[in-house]
């Protein structure tokens, strides 16, 4: 039988059925309950919100205080029923209200390096896993890494992240020395680093190197369902050992999730929200999950969009001053993905300055974009079309709660670790 045979395929949302509003148990912050979990369905509190009390929900996360879990099960699931779409412009509509109070109408973009596709980890959603005989692998060279950078610093970008699989080449002393060497060349810029798990020693020595920012998504905040999606040396504590490493050495940390993984559940976007509640990453990557022909998971569906963009505006909700990216899965899973990112309350973009023979061959999922407005090169169409939206492309880091000019009225979030 296929180790996969576990995850269900077709459909996997589906409205829960008729429970009291009233049982919706909320957690409130400063309670004694704070950070714990609401009821589990199928125990008393499960329940359907109503729109009054889904709007209740939006209201604790504004507040700063997390809703239970049952709550959050039946808010999501409120908001991404397919004939929900005047509810879900509505939770837009209140995310980008949020993101302006906090950001005015900037959207931050980053030139991203992709640099090796070589990798020893093995995520079987991912085409760049060790397992993938058939992927094209490449490596680029310190020197022609600081090129893209130096590149892309005279395109006007100030924020440089250099993205690849867990390629052994890259020690700390290799990357550190890049590091070193792209905050010489780039004056000004700020650096993220998003080249997977390494140990707490490995983080704090590229810290002191000049890297600022770290991303490494949480994948999902379920231990059972990161176990299937992963061989049984990839843990999910030992993905959260590292995010907790991360902002131990001082990094602006960004952690994230897929949404529509095979065998996820609503309930499991419910922890990851709460996941996000308690870590309070600087940033936050959140994008559908879309398949690769070469991988385990191949025939598995994407994730839906829909879904994907309330997970979006609600984490804007939850953390009002973080950087959300509209990510590149979300622009390949729909034409306007991203500027419908936008809309739901994100307001960082990811142009590629990669060499454009390597673009094709980071092909995480199936078509992922890495052409038009995905290009560095082609600012000015993308300036243009966030302009059409109504924002500005602001290419100055973009720094967490640190972005000139915030407006006083920005909501302030939870201490972090509160
Ligand atoms: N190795 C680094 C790491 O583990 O964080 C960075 C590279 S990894 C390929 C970047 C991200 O791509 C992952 O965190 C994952 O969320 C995303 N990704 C990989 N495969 C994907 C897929 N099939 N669909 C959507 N996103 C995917």
């Amino acid at each position: 039988m296929s180790p996969f045979a576990f995850l269900q395929k077709g459909p996997l949302w589906q409205i829960r059925g008729n429970a009291s509003p009233a049982a919706a148990t909320i957690q409130r912050a400063g309670s004694p309950l704070r950070g714990r979990p609401g009821p589990l369905p199928g125990q008393p509190g499960e329940c359907v919100l109503p729109m009054d009390m889904s709007a209740k929900v939006l209201d604790l996360l504004e507040q700063g205080a997390l809703p239970g879990r049952s709550a959050l099960v039946a808010c999501i699931d409120l908001y991404s029923a397919p004939e929900a779409e005047a509810l879900r412009a509505a939770l837009f509509a209140r995310a980008r209200a949020v993101a302006r109070a906090c950001f005015g109408r900037h959207i931050f973009v980053r030139g991203l390096v992709e640099f090796t596709n070589i990798c020893r980890k093995d995520c079987y959603y991912c085409g760049i896993r060790r397992g993938n005989a058939r992927a094209a692998r490449y490596r680029m060279s310190p020197d022609h890494i600081l090129a893209c950078c130096v590149n892309g610093w005279n395109l006007g970008f100030r924020t440089f992240v250099l993205q690849g699989g867990e390629d052994p080449l890259f020690s700390d002393d290799v990357l550190a020395a890049l590091v070193a060497r792209i905050k010489a060349a780039c004056p000004e810029s700020a650096v993220t680093l998003s080249v997977g798990e390494r140990s707490a020693a490995s983080y704090a020595y590229l810290r002191r190197a000049g890297a600022d920012r770290y991303l490494l998504r949480h994948e999902t905040a379920d231990a059972t369902l990161y176990a299937r999606l992963h061989p049984a040396d990839q843990t999910f504590a030992e993905r959260v050992r590292c995010l907790h490493d991360l902002k131990h050495a001082g990094y602006q940390t960004g952690a994230g999730m897929m949404v529509g993984l095979p065998g996820q559940t609503t309930e499991h976007l419910a922890k990851d929200l709460e996941f996000l509640y308690r870590l309070r990453p600087e940033m936050v990557g959140i994008g559908p999950f879309i398949p690769h022909n070469d991988t385990p998971l191949a025939d598995f569906q994407a994730g839906s969009v829909a879904r994907t963009l309330v997970m979006l505006a609600l984490a804007r909700l939850m953390l009002p001053r973080a950087l959300l990216p509209a990510t590149t899965a979300l622009g390949t899973a729909a034409e306007d993905g991203r500027e419908k990112g936008i809309l739901a309350g994100a307001n960082v973009l990811m142009p590629n300055v990669s060499p454009r023979e390597n673009r094709k061959k980071y092909m995480l999922y199936n078509g992922k974009l890495s052409d038009g407005d995905e290009a560095a090169e082609n600012m000015a169409s993308l300036r243009r079309h966030i302009a059409a939206l109504g924002y500005e492309i602001r290419m100055d880091r973009g720094d967490y709660a640190a972005g000139e000019g915030l407006p006083q009225a920005c909501p302030r979030p939870p201490k972090a670790g509160a």
